[in-house]
């Protein structure tokens, strides 16, 4: 279970967690899209970011250089974190950028607010990191692939992700579809039911970091 696999989204070829970031670099399906869409006004700086969770969850995804810190923690939080409105924050460079704003900076510091565009905090080669609830942490790591001038019509573009990983049942081997949140072991749907903890432990699996965690179900849209 190292290196989960997942698709480009341009040539749908299927890549390890390892090799797709160098391909989509290189995707000529993905180059000739790029290209169709440069030459117009408002080119911009563009990031691709890879975002990973040890190395089984990951996202390649475009960014628009004038897009927020806040716009990319919406982003993770929509499609991998949220469950009940946790604090987050960027570390980039040794200094925090905070889902809130705090007021007070008696220390000098306080974090920084996430109202902040690409443009202003991250380069080239830059790898930071994004912690999602204080208490049951879910961290990811960040890094800056590739920076390139063009253009994009929307904020946020998904590039690739990872596939579901395939989790195998505790009891009979067969694919694992819910977790219990108490013993930390992943049932297929018929086994889980005679599981002795009880169905108030049991956890949907989905394709995110943050499966089983406090109380994540999933995203509320995919
Ligand atoms: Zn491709
Ligand atoms: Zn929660
Ligand atoms: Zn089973
Ligand atoms: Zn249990």
């Amino acid at each position: 279970m190292s290196n989960s696999k997942g698709e480009c989204r341009f040539c749908n070829k299927t890549f390890s967690g390892r090799g797709i970031g160098k391909h989509l670099l290189l995707c000529r399906s993905k180059k000739e899209k790029d290209e169709m869409l440069n030459g117009r006004k408002n080119e911009g700086y563009i990031y691709h970011l890879k975002i990973s969770a040890w190395s089984l969850y990951w996202l390649h995804i475009e960014m628009k250089g004038t897009a927020t810190l806040l716009d990319l923690d919406d982003f993770l939080r929509g499609i991998w974190l949220e469950c009940c409105g946790h604090l987050s924050q960027f570390t980039i460079h040794g200094v925090r950028y905070s889902s809130y704003e705090e007021q007070d900076d008696w220390w000098g510091d306080a974090p920084k607010s996430m109202n902040i565009s690409l443009n202003d905090v991250l380069d080239f080669k830059d790898k930071f990191n994004h912690e999602y609830d204080f208490g049951t942490t879910t961290e990811l790591s960040l890094q800056v692939v590739s920076v390139r001038k063009g253009v994009i019509n929307e904020k946020i573009r998904m590039l690739a992700r990872n596939n579901p990983p395939v989790f195998v049942c505790e009891k009979c081997n067969g694919i694992a579809t819910q977790m219990c949140q108490a013993c930390r072991e992943d049932y297929c749907d018929e086994c889980i039911e005679e599981h002795e903890c009880g169905e108030d432990y049991v956890m949907p699996i989905v394709n995110s970091p943050r499966t089983g965690v406090c109380g994540y179900f999933g995203p509320f849209e995919e």
